[in-house]
């Protein structure tokens, strides 16, 4: 497996520290709102890296954090006249929601900057003991001219940085004895949570947790980082000066980088009035779309975002379902007649010669995922799968030939963490049964829960017609 490896700028065979095993650290959201489709693209994409790892048999440790504590968090529970950590809290139980309904799956590890800041203390201590961090007044910086390497992720070179730096001078910054420097504790002010260090009563700066979240969970050198391309510079490159100066030892051996995501080729942003959180999203798509839409594309290059894109995306995830949906109405008509073993034995011949010729769409697709996660290709080769089940099936076909063709849709379906089969439709007994409920509300003159039952039969697709016979219904 190929990883492009932005520390290198190339695409490098990957190799775990220990066989048979992953260690990935991925940056997670700042919980103050509800994510934005931005945020959604890192986790979709790196959550399908893990997938089909652990497919290849890797035992993946996956570690995303929540920066719970931070400027933006702050304001709001200002703005709400709450606890910070009410607005952490609720925001990391929305986060979960939306991606439980994007089919991204929980990390190993979602540690929380909160819980770990004795780790954060440990490690600002042990970089101020090296020389790498110095206390002005209960800030502490990171002194970045000691660390030799800095702007080796980022490609960037120090002295046009600092000369960039020259003429913004920050108020209150003037205390730092380089303009690269960077905050790793900071005193706190009125009224905002923080914690006891040696230093002042205050908080840890944003980079410094994810090298100590990383080093708790993972070790002092991990397999894999990753993250939007918009954190390469400063935040990964402040992480690893941070860790590498503390711990002595590489950081991360390979760096990976989510590209951006445009709105109808613009940038997202709050003031063009283009910006969509993901629950936008799901008030008018089932997020699988919203998933396959992410995937249509390679994760390093842009993606833009639109209603027709939206559209089309939405449609080519309905090619995908209504091919299974046919095969498992052959497979169940098959079954009336004989079980079904789903064994290539129980094929006929030429089935089991078609069921080689099959193999072929895996091999495309493991070489489009061996290469970069290339999931763009990878989509491609499934349709090329769909396509051969659509022709190759038929009414002849046994059962078993059915259901395997079904299982290879379904397995590496299952990679793209991509869900193909249609949810269960409510049964008419339940139906009926809330009709009944329904009428009986009415008749007590409760009109509230004869509304919400109708409410909710029509966000399952019932429509109900009161009719002079009663009440009928149909189906969407
Ligand atoms: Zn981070």
């Amino acid at each position: 497996m190929r990883l492009y490896n932005t520390l290198t700028k190339r695409k490098e065979e990957f190799t775990p520290i220990e066989p048979g095993k992953v260690s990935i650290y991925v940056c997670g959201p700042t919980v103050y709102n509800l994510i934005h489709i931005g945020n959604a693209r890192p986790m979709i994409v790196f959550d399908t890296a893990r997938r089909y790892m652990e497919y290849k048999g890797y035992e993946v440790n996956y570690v995303s954090n929540f920066t719970d504590v931070d400027d933006k968090i702050i304001n709001k529970a200002i703005e709400e006249g709450v606890s910070a950590d009410v607005i952490s809290t609720r925001y990391i139980e929305e986060c979960k929601k939306d991606m439980a309904d994007m089919n991204v799956r929980p990390a190993t590890t979602h540690p929380l900057a909160t819980q770990e800041i004795p780790g954060m203390i440990d490690m600002i201590t042990n970089l101020i003991e090296q020389g790498y961090a110095y206390d002005v007044n209960g800030t502490v910086y990171f002194r970045t001219r000691k660390f030799k390497e800095y702007g080796k992720l980022s490609h960037k070179n120090l002295d046009d940085l600092r000369s960039g730096f020259r003429d913004l001078k920050v108020t209150g910054e003037d205390q730092k004895e380089d303009p690269l420097d960077f905050v790793l504790w900071k005193p706190k002010k009125e009224g905002e949570p923080y914690w006891d260090a040696p230093w002042s009563k205050g908080r840890p700066g944003w980079h410094i947790e994810c090298s100590v979240m990383a080093k708790h969970y993972l070790g002092d050198t991990i397999d894999i980082h990753a993250g939007g391309e918009d954190l390469v510079f400063p935040h990964h490159e402040n992480e690893i000066a941070q860790s590498e100066c503390s711990n002595g030892v590489p950081f991360a051996h390979y760096w990976l980088h989510n590209a951006f995501l445009n709105i109808d080729n613009r940038k997202m942003s709050k003031s063009l009035g283009n910006f969509f959180t993901v629950r936008d999203i799901k008030e008018k798509y089932d997020l699988m779309v919203l998933r396959f839409f992410m995937l249509s594309a390679h994760y390093r290059s842009p993606l833009n975002f639109s209603a027709e894109i939206m559209e089309s995306s939405k449609n080519a995830l309905e090619r995908m379902i209504n091919s299974v949906d046919r095969l498992n109405d052959l497979i169940k008509a098959a079954e009336a007649k004989q079980p079904v073993t789903a064994e290539p034995a129980s094929c006929t011949a030429e089935e089991q010669t078609k069921l080689e010729e099959m193999k072929q769409y895996r091999v495309k697709f493991e070489e489009a995922m061996d290469d970069d996660i290339n999931t763009a290709d990878a989509v491609a080769a499934v349709f090329e799968l769909i396509k051969y089940a659509n022709t190759e099936v038929t009414e002849e076909s046994t059962g078993s030939f059915a259901a395997l063709v079904r299982k290879e849709i379904l397995t590496l379906c299952d990679i793209l963490g991509l869900i193909v089969e249609r949810k269960a439709e409510v049964l008419d007994e339940e139906i009926e049964q809330l009709i009944a409920e329904r009428q009986a509300a009415r008749k007590a003159k409760n009109f509230a829960r004869a509304d919400e039952i109708r409410d909710q039969l029509q966000a399952q697709g019932i429509i109900l017609e009161d009719t002079r016979e009663g009440v009928k219904w149909k189906r969407a």
